[in-house]
């Protein structure tokens, strides 16, 4: 990477014509600012259709190693991105969500194409998470089915441009210096259907009040989990929603028997026919049997 002074002279000290390729007079957050966007080191993984186009900005027509990108790392331990490719499955978010916590701070999220970003044209699908920024903490969001190579490197320059924007001296910027270490990121848990455990509240009240209920029950099982990554009103207006439940028919029988006024010797006698009859019944079909 060819170092650039012009790049770091961001004070208003002024520098002498013929020592302007020599010396820069710059601030600690643009020389570490610097550093940052031109090492920023992407994950090896791809998900779907636009990890093929993910794989020709990296080869040599469109070369994203000019951004100091080249080093594509197989291991989450040594990369600074994560470009999400492709559709994200429930099964693929518990994973990615996984390696997203494994990659050291600073770390960044691009979603690449329609599907990371909102779940593109599956997004009706029951089995596709309609976004991923529903788990993981999106900085930048690169349109199209797929997006064009040139597409995904304005992302990436997009990308660079925001760290650029952050300041050492501003402790939201740069939260990895924080007191202790971040939280992680809840992972997900698999069941039938996603679970995001930054959730668990609202599907225990929710639970809590289905139980609660003597006639009334939530409308679907499946419709409050599909919901999950719906928060506030709409949340609300799921956990709420009721449907009348026909009241059991338990015990028919003997309710009937009291209700109809007999007494124990009729009830009797009428459950030694239907014995009976039972029996002979089961004779016949064990004979057809054979
Ligand atoms: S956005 Fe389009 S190209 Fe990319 S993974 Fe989804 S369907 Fe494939």
């Amino acid at each position: 990477m060819e170092l650039n002074l012009q790049e770091l002279n961001k004070t208003e000290y002024p520098i002498p014509v013929d020592l302007q390729s020599n010396v820069a007079i710059t601030s600690l957050s643009s020389v570490y600012n610097w550093g940052r966007r031109n090492s920023m080191w992407p994950m090896l993984f791809g998900l779907a259709c636009c990890a093929i186009e993910m794989i020709a900005t990296a080869s040599s027509r469109f070369d994203f190693s000019r951004f100091g990108m080249e080093v594509m790392r197989a291991t989450p331990r040594q990369s600074d991105l994560m470009i999400v490719s492709g559709t994200v499955t429930k099964k693929m978010i518990v994973p990615i969500v996984r390696l997203y916590n494994q990659m050291p701070e600073p770390k960044y999220v691009l979603a690449m194409g329609a599907c990371a970003s909102g779940g593109g044209p599956f997004k009706e699908g029951y089995n596709v998470v309609s976004g991923v920024d529903k788990y993981l903490p999106v900085d930048v969001y690169v349109p199209g089915c797929p997006p064009t190579p040139q597409a995904l490197m304005y992302g990436l320059i997009a990308l660079q441009k925001k760290i650029d924007g952050q300041s050492l001296a501003v402790g939201d910027d740069v939260p990895w210096y924080g007191v202790g270490p971040a939280d992680p990121t809840p992972v997900p848990i698999l069941g039938p259907d996603i679970i995001d455990p930054r959730q668990m509240d609202m599907i225990r009240r929710q639970a809590e009040a289905a139980a609660g209920r003597e006639t009334e029950e939530p409308v679907y099982r499946l419709d409050a989990a599909r919901a999950l990554p719906v928060f506030g009103a709409e949340a609300e207006a799921i956990a709420t929603r009721t449907v009348k439940k026909e009241a059991v028919k338990t015990d028919v029988e003997v309710k009937s028997f009291s209700q109809a006024g007999m007494d124990a010797d009729a009830i009797e006698a009428l459950r030694a026919k239907r014995r009976e009859n039972a029996l002979k019944r089961k004779a016949a079909r064990l004979a057809k049997e054979g």
